[in-house]
C-alpha cells in the first residue's frame, strides 16, 4: 500500500494531452485558455480623453490665459481634430481621441461657461496631461495580456473581446464514463428490496464533474459479473477518455474491477492508499485514457473524487492551479493510526481567517453528515495529533 504523498507523485507523473479546441468566447467562461493573448494595438490605442470637459493647451493657461474660445466639439468616436489657436479650447467627451495641439483636459464642472467661451476660475489649478490617458500607457502593442492555462472568467473575456478574438483556443475536455458497479444497486426510480440500495454515487460524481465544468459525462450501471464487466470495458475504453468506476475495487470475491481492467490492457498505476476513508482507490492508464476505480462507499467515493480525480483532471487540462487552500482547526484532532485522515469540516471565516470545525461522521456511508460540511481536511499520516489552530490543507465541495 502506498502513502498519500506517493499517490500524489504517481498521479502527477501521468501525462496525457486531450488536445485543444476553438470555441466562441460567449461559451468560454470557466474554460482553460490554451493560447497566449497579445495586445494587437496599444492600450489605450490613442491619447484618450478621460473626462467630459474641454481640451486646451497647458502652456496657454501657464502663460496666464483664463478664457478660451470654444472652437468646436470633438465627440467620442470622431476622427481627431486640431486646435487652431492656443487661446481656443475644444469640447471633449470621455473616450474620445484628444485633439491635436491639446495637452490638458479640464472637466466641465471646473469651468464657468459662457455661450462661446469658457472661463477658468482662479481657484482651479491645471496640470500638464491632466485627464488624459496616454496611448499605450496601460499596455503597448504586442504585450502578453493572458497566458495559456488561465481559467477564463468575465474579466478575461473582456480582454479577449478587446483584442478582437471572438473565438478562442481552450483545453478540450475528456469524454467521461461514470460506472456504478454492485449487484445490490437499483436505479433510484425503483423501490429497493430489503437487501438492495439505491445507486447514489453516480449522481454525486456526475454533479461534482459538472460543477467542475466537465459536461461530457455518461453514466452506466454494471452487475458484479466478470463477463459483463469484461465486455462492457471494450465499449467504455473505445468511447471514453476517462472512466470513473465506483465499487468493486476492494478485497471482496466479487470485486472484479481491477482484474478486468488489467486484463483489458489498462496499466495499474496504484491500488490502495494508506488513508481513511478511501483506502481501496485504484488508478490506471491506457494510452490517452485515465481510469479510476473509486471505493463504493459514498463518503469514500466523493472524498477520493475531490482529493485525486478533480485536481488531476484539471492539471491534465493544463489549468494553472492556484495555491492549495488551508484552514485553521477550531478543535484538536487525534488520529494515532499510520493513515492519512481525510476528515469533513465546516468552514467559517472569522476576521479574514478561515477556520475549520471537524465534523464527526458515522462512517463511510454517512452522506448526511457530509451535508453539514464544506469539504474535508487532510491530516497527514506522519502526525498523530493536530492541535487547535493547526494549519490544514482543505478541499472544498464547491469553490
Ligand atoms: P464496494 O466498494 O463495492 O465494496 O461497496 C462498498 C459499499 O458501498 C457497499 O455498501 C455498497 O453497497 C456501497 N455502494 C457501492 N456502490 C454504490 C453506489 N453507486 N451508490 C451507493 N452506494 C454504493
Ligand atoms: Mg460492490
Amino acid at each position: 500500500m502506498i502513502t498519500v504523498k506517493q499517490a500524489d507523485i504517481l498521479l502527477q507523473s501521468i501525462e496525457i494531452d486531450w488536445g485543444v479546441c476553438s470555441i466562441d468566447i460567449n461559451d468560454s467562461e470557466g474554460e482553460v485558455l490554451r493560447e497566449t493573448i497579445i495586445s494587437d494595438r496599444d492600450f489605450p490605442p490613442f491619447d484618450r480623453v478621460a473626462m467630459d470637459g474641454y481640451a486646451l493647451s497647458f502652456t496657454a493657461w501657464e502663460e496666464g490665459g483664463r478664457t478660451f474660445t470654444i472652437q468646436e466639439e470633438q465627440k467620442a468616436g470622431d476622427p481627431q481634430i486640431t486646435l487652431k489657436n492656443k487661446l481656443y479650447c475644444i469640447g471633449v467627451s470621455t473616450g474620445g481621441i484628444l485633439p491635436e495641439g491639446c495637452d490638458c483636459v479640464i472637466k466641465k464642472e471646473d469651468i464657468l461657461r459662457q455661450p462661446q467661451l469658457i472661463e477658468i476660475p482662479k481657484s482651479i489649478s491645471l496640470k500638464l496631461n491632466q485627464n488624459i490617458h496616454h496611448q499605450g500607457s496601460d499596455y503597448p502593442k504586442k504585450t502578453i495580456l493572458l497566458r495559456s492555462g488561465v481559467v477564463i472568467s468575465p474579466t478575461e473575456i473582456g480582454i479577449l473581446a478587446s483584442v478582437g478574438k471572438h473565438t478562442v483556443h481552450v483545453s478540450k475536455k475528456p469524454k467521461i464514463a461514470v460506472i456504478a458497479t454492485g449487484n445490490e444497486l437499483v436505479p433510484i426510480e425503483d423501490t429497493p428490496k430489503n437487501y438492495q440500495i439505491r445507486l447514489s454515487n453516480s449522481y454525486v460524481i456526475q454533479s461534482a464533474l459538472k460543477l467542475n465544468k466537465f459536461y461530457d459525462v455518461d453514466c452506466f450501471q454494471l452487475k458484479d459479473d466478470y463477463g459483463l464487466i469484461e465486455k462492457s470495458l471494450e465499449t467504455y475504453l473505445s468511447k471514453y477518455d476517462v472512466l470513473v468506476f465506483s465499487g468493486g475495487v476492494s478485497a471482496g470475491n466479487f470485486d472484479f474491477i481491477p482484474k478486468a481492467l488489467t486484463e483489458a490492457g489498462v496499466k495499474e498505476i496504484f491500488h490502495k492508499i494508506k488513508q481513511r476513508p478511501g483506502k481501496p482507490l485504484w488508478v490506471g492508464k491506457k494510452e490517452h485514457r485515465l481510469i479510476f476505480g473509486l471505493p463504493g462507499n459514498p463518503v469514500s467515493a466523493i472524498t477520493c473524487l475531490y482529493r485525486y480525480i478533480l485536481p488531476n483532471l484539471n492539471r491534465l487540462l493544463r489549468k494553472t492551479l492556484g495555491e492549495q487552500e488551508t484552514i485553521k482547526l477550531t478543535a484538536p484532532i487525534e488520529f494515532k493510526k499510520s493513515l492519512t485522515l481525510l476528515n469533513p469540516v465546516k468552514i467559517t471565516n472569522i476576521d479574514g481567517t478561515c477556520w475549520g470545525t471537524p465534523i464527526a461522521t458515522n462512517g463511510s456511508g454517512d452522506l448526511v453528515s457530509l451535508t453539514k460540511s464544506d469539504g474535508f481536511i487532510e491530516c497527514e499520516a506522519e502526525r498523530d495529533s493536530f492541535p487547535k489552530g493547526a494549519l490544514m490543507r482543505v478541499y472544498k465541495w464547491r469553490n
